[in-house]
């Protein structure tokens, strides 16, 4: 396992799914189950089904190879309802006697990796401890894409990612890491509408991007398009300022918010409509507030739940920066129990994209391309969680693709960063290497 390790720190493999969380340091003993998350659970994406259709091979080998390397019982691909139907399984398959795919409902946020362990593996992991506990490693498909290739020697210098929305179709692109996502538009032949914003991420949990300054990084999973007029980035744009005064006049206690919760749901001692009224009253209740530490940001209580437009997952985000400011720390459960309602609680990913406004950019078809690399990336040193890297080259030094350019400190959470081209380094700075490709 040690090598296995090894191998994926040098090809500097994160978590593509989002969180950039550096994937060696996932790999513990007592392993019983590799959990691929390929549920991708936020509309609109394509990334995932573009690897399941076109790699699934590849994916399955290095899923079986995973498990005998880390000693697990089994390997498990969980996707969705919908997904399975495209790919054309009309039953969960069994691969060999390790590696299977299970399926889940068209449900947000089947891509949690505590609902996913639940919905697909019946676990529940209790509040406050990580997957390992329940004896599980999860890692997202293009994660797993990205492991294959560190057991071939080779590193992370591309990535996979949908561009969607307003456009005239769905693509799914591979790209150098570090292009200018203004590159990326032009070389697809998009103009982004004046009326539109530019997302990072699925419309629930991405952030909107200057699309003129921003890069493509390891995470970045994707491009959305949307109008400024939807719900998805009306959220997204109103001031936490009126966030807290709309909790405080308008909260009706009616606590759908806290019906609606999914880790409320999975048993967690968490109650947003609790914290959303202990807050108006201005009200100082540690006890109540420490239900922040559950939330996982879905946005299901500000999309789906509350009837007064407030938003109670970015409330608590303050509320968890306060606390752990004030030195209150989250207690891990030792146990938890899914409540029975969970089941006819779930939120249609069909009926998410309605109130959000999405719904006439959501395609199953989508076209793929392998953009050429722009005249220059620009590649940031931080582009994981934990310890950014110490950089080893300087500008004149010719460089070639896959060179370790940004190299993990040592002891610590932290992975490296390579070329993703063969040029001239034309500037370091503290926070990105500049490379002009030949
Ligand atoms: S964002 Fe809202 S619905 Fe989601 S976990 Fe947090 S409190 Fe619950
Ligand atoms: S759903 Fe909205 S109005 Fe209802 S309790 Fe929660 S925050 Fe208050």
């Amino acid at each position: 396992m040690q090598t296995l390790k090894e191998q994926i720190k040098q090809a500097g493999v994160v978590g593509a799914g989002g969180a950039g969380f550096p994937t060696h340091i996932k790999l513990a003993e007592h392993i019983e189950t590799v959990l691929v998350n390929a549920t991708e659970c936020e509309p609109l994406l394509k990334t995932d089904f573009y690897l399941l259709k076109e790699e699934s091979s590849r994916l399955e080998n290095a899923l079986a190879k995973l498990v005998e390397i880390v000693g697990a019982k089994e390997g498990v691909i969980g996707i969705k309802n919908h997904t399975a139907e495209l790919l054309g399984m009309e039953t969960p398959k069994q691969v060999s006697n390790q590696v299977s795919y299970r399926f889940t409902g068209n449900v947000y946020p089947s891509g949690d990796e505590i609902i996913l362990i639940q919905d697909v593996l019946g676990k529940s992991v209790p509040g406050g401890q990580l997957p390992i506990s329940v004896g599980v490693v999860v890692v997202n498909a293009e994660t797993l894409f990205n492991i294959a290739n560190a057991m071939e020697g080779k590193a992370v210098t591309h990535k996979y990612l949908t561009v969607a929305g307003k456009t005239d179709r769905t693509y799914v692109i591979k790209v150098a890491i570090g292009t200018p996502v203004s590159y990326v538009f032009e070389s697809l032949g998009i103009t982004v509408p004046k009326d539109c914003s530019v997302l990072e991420g699925g419309p629930m949990m991405g952030s909107i991007i200057n699309p003129n300054t921003a890069v493509v990084t390891k995470t970045t999973k994707s491009l959305l398009i949307i109008e400024n007029h939807t719900l998805c980035i009306r959220l997204k744009t109103q001031k936490l300022s009126d966030s807290l005064s709309r909790s405080s006049g308008n909260c009706c206690g009616c606590r759908m918010c806290t019906d609606m919760c999914p880790r409320h749901l999975m048993g967690y001692p968490i109650e947003p409509h609790k914290i959303v009224q202990r807050l108006s009253a201005k009200a100082n209740d540690t006890k109540v507030f420490m239900g922040a530490f559950f939330c996982s940001n879905c946005g299901v209580c500000q999309t789906i739940a509350c009837p007064q437009n407030i938003s109670p997952n970015r409330l608590f985000q303050r509320v968890k920066a306060e606390l752990l400011k004030n030195g209150v720390k989250n207690v891990p459960m030792e146990q938890t129990t899914p409540k029975l309602e969970r089941a006819y609680r779930k939120v249609p990913t069909k009926r998410l994209v309605n109130r959000l406004g999405v719904r006439k950019y959501e395609r199953d078809e989508f076209v793929y391309q392998e953009l050429m690399p722009p005249e220059r990336v620009t590649i940031p040193v931080k582009q994981h969680i934990g310890a950014p890297g110490d950089v080893v080259v300087q500008a004149g030094d010719k460089v070639t693709v896959g060179q370790v350019i940004v190299k993990a400190k040592e002891n610590a959470l932290s992975t490296n960063i390579h070329s993703s081209v063969s040029g001239i380094v034309y500037g370091v700075s503290e926070a990105a290497v500049i490379i002009a490709a030949e």
